[in-house]
């Protein structure tokens, strides 16, 4: 690993001044489970680190909604009770990522913000496309862990199983930088490779996400994962739905899949099927049809269409 600096800043405001502009040259470090890999890879060789440990870590769950510092771990996250209670489908997501130790280092801040997993992009040997390169491999690849959304040019699938239920939820992220604070729904966070090839996220390199927001969640929220079993891996396919109910009738839903595309990929043409129904066997099977119409697998990918469905 590239020897690099280390910044321990003690508030908000020092960490972000820190920080720089210019992309990939200093990186906020909170559980390092992913930053610290990708440096010892070489994929990235930042010169300064930023401790963002110390950032907000409180998780307030009340009757106008859910705040969660970024700061806070993916355990505690998972076994919060109003967490657990109100927002089901995010304390199920929590308590899925990867194992315990994981889960005890994680950030929320840093699941968010991780890099994706895509192996040529994790390879030092190969110059893909998000490293500067002129294609994506997987494309002529091996590509059965790759989006089946989403037409490329770089066909990564987003790695966070949090961001899948904060946007069925509905939430928002607040994003500070050295213009001050700043707020966006969680659901214009994270940009497709065709408006941002190097990276994942409207994020500047100079902003820390400090919190995440939720409204009060629908009457009935869940979230599914499929993985090979037994493993510590990252699903193959998620799926979280939020449900504003009237009665046992859906007012409106919020659909959304995970590890299928480049962004957590909302299907409104399954929300459409949704609304106004009462849940049925047959309405759920109509609205997993619709999720995953507009798919496009690649080679070695068709199977997550099913378990698309499934989830
Ligand atoms: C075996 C294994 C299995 C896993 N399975 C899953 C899974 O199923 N689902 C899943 O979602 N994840 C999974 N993960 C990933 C894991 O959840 C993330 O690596 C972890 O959450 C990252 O959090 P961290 O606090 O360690 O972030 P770090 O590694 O410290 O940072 C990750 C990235 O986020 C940036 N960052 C950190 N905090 C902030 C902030 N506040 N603002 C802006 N940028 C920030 C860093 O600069 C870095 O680029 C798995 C990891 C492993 C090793």
């Amino acid at each position: 690993m590239k020897a690099f600096a280390y910044v321990n800043p003690a508030t908000e405001k020092d960490a972000i001044a820190a920080l720089s502009p210019e992309r990939g040259r200093v990186l906020p470090l909170a559980g390092g489970m992913d930053l610290l890999g990708m440096m010892k890879d070489y994929i990235i060789s930042p010169e300064r680190l930023v401790n963002v440990k110390h950032l907000d870590s409180t998780i307030s769950a009340g009757d106008s909604g859910l705040r969660i510092g970024a700061a806070a771990k993916l355990v505690d996250l998972a076994e919060h009770a109003g967490v657990r209670r109100q927002y089901p489908a995010l304390a199920a997501s929590a308590d899925d990522v990867g194992t315990p130790q994981i889960r005890h280092m994680g950030t929320v801040g840093g699941n968010l913000m991780q890099r994706p997993r895509c192996w040529y992009f994790r390879n030092e040997e190969f110059h893909c496309l998000k490293k500067g390169g002129s294609r994506c491999f997987a494309v002529e690849g091996e590509n059965q862990y790759h989006a089946i959304f989403g037409d490329g040019p770089c066909h990564i699938v987003h790695p966070s199983s949090l961001a899948v239920p904060i946007i069925a939820y509905g939430g928002r992220l607040r994003v500070a930088g050295p213009n001050g604070p700043r707020e966006i729904d969680a659901g214009e966070f994270f940009q497709m490779p065709s408006a941002n090839l190097y990276g994942e996220s409207v994020l500047q390199p100079n902003e820390l996400v400090t919190h995440v927001i939720l409204p009060v969640a629908g009457q009935r929220s869940a979230s599914y994962e499929v993985r090979f079993k037994q493993s510590h891996d990252w699903p193959l396919a998620t799926a979280a739905v939020n449900l504003t109910m009237d009665g046992t009738r859906i007012r409106t839903a919020r659909v959304v899949l995970g590890a299928v595309a480049p962004i957590p990929w909302r299907t409104p043409a399954a929300e459409r099927v949704l609304a106004g129904k009462t849940i049925t066997e047959a309405v759920a099977a109509e609205a997993a049809d619709a999720a995953v119409a507009g798919a496009k697998p690649m080679s070695g990918n068709a199977y997550k269409i099913q378990i698309a469905k499934t989830g």
